[in-house]
């Protein structure tokens, strides 16, 4: 063994030791390992050439751990101190606030993403922040329904649609976000009516994503669906013949609410209460909120991006022109449990 090898062997035994000796150092060799644990509950695989790119820019190596919103908190609360989750990132703003409910993230004071993430977007503490938005709007068939039909959420529940709207279930995130945006814009009341005439509008009970509502509509189904933007955006421009023919005939409609605009939720990420990697961590959701990641989130899952001044590029900036309401978000997870209620009493399976 030449005495460079004898020296890298004594050295690679001598860090880990180094360690041990109290937690804080430990910390500090995992940080300085260059690793970054997500537990994400994106589902799309767009993400995977962002983690490529942040590997890149930083050498810090991603590992990723999937799982639907509520496995991955549950998993988080079992885990405890011993949590290795750096990054929690959902698709919804109900699932961060429940997240944060159950104190498993942490608060961030980042100028970078203040200055980038307008503040209805994220936590006024700093436990998370948006990083893309879904408008959650109406797929029409402009056959047999005129735009300034669907233009408010109101009409969506009135009588014009019975037995005409395909809808998937209450236990979709984003349905329940949506109502948490109704009953904190309109009062419980109003919401629990538009709850109920959803109900009596729906052309079938509900089944399948946001995807296979559009379809039915194409199919003739059901005149008009509720659906997030990207899923439709994606129909539009993506490479199945027969969903682009769906599109042609199916148009998205962004109804206001309450004349201030259409519901649009957020995907985002907060920092876990125990990290072992806290400045990759926020180095990680400070990323995301760059100009070339966010076009990257806009491009390949054709969502809408969240940092101020980053423009919509192509094919989402298409669909990009419209008014958003300036609710903060927050306001879908302190409304969830009411929202939760209202759609099992009224029947929304
Ligand atoms: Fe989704």
């Amino acid at each position: 063994m030449s005495r460079r090898a004898i020296l890298a062997t004594a050295l690679l035994f001598a860090l880990p030791l180094a360690a041990c000796g109290d937690g804080e150092t430990a910390r500090t060799t995992e940080a300085a390992s260059g690793e970054l644990n997500l537990y994400t509950a994106r589902h799309y695989d767009a993400d995977l050439q962002l983690y490529r790119l942040f590997e890149e820019q930083t050498g810090v190596k991603v590992n990723r751990i999937d799982g639907n919103p509520d496995q991955l908190i549950a998993r988080m609360r079992t885990e405890g101190p011993n949590s290795p989750a750096d990054v929690f990132v959902a698709a919804d703003a109900g699932a961060l606030w429940r997240a944060q409910e159950a104190g498993l993230l942490q608060p961030v004071t980042s100028e970078a993403l203040n200055a980038a993430i307008p503040a209805n977007l994220r936590d006024s503490e700093g436990h998370w922040f948006g990083l893309a938005r879904r408008a959650r709007i109406v797929a029409y068939d402009t056959a047999r329904v005129r735009p300034e039909e669907v233009d408010t959420y109101e009409e969506i529940a009135g009588p014009r649609f019975r037995g005409k709207l395909c809808v998937r279930s209450s236990d979709s995130v984003y349905n329940l976000s949506l109502v948490g945006a109704l009953i904190e814009a309109w009062g419980p009341e109003k919401a629990g009516e538009w709850v109920r005439g959803v109900v009596a509008n729906m052309a079938r009970p509900p089944e399948g994503g946001d995807r296979d509502q559009i379809r039915a509509v194409g199919a003739g189904v059901c005149e008009i669906a509720l659906t997030n933007s990207y899923y439709f955006i994606r129909l539009a421009t993506g490479d199945d013949a027969g969903d682009k023919a769906v599109t042609e005939r199916v148009k998205l409609a962004f109804p206001s609410l309450a004349g201030q605009g259409a519901h649009v939720n957020v995907s985002g990420g907060g920092v876990a209460r125990h990290a072992p990697n806290r400045d990759n961590a926020v180095r990680f959701l400070e990323f995301l909120t760059t100009p070339e990641a966010q076009r990257i989130i806009a491009t390949a899952n054709s969502e809408f991006t969240a940092a101020n001044g980053v423009a919509n590029p192509p094919p989402v900036g298409a669909w990009s022109d419209f008014t958003a309401h300036p609710m903060s978000v927050t306001a879908y997870g302190r409304r969830q449990a009411e929202a939760q209620s209202m759609m099992t009493e009224a029947g929304w399976r």
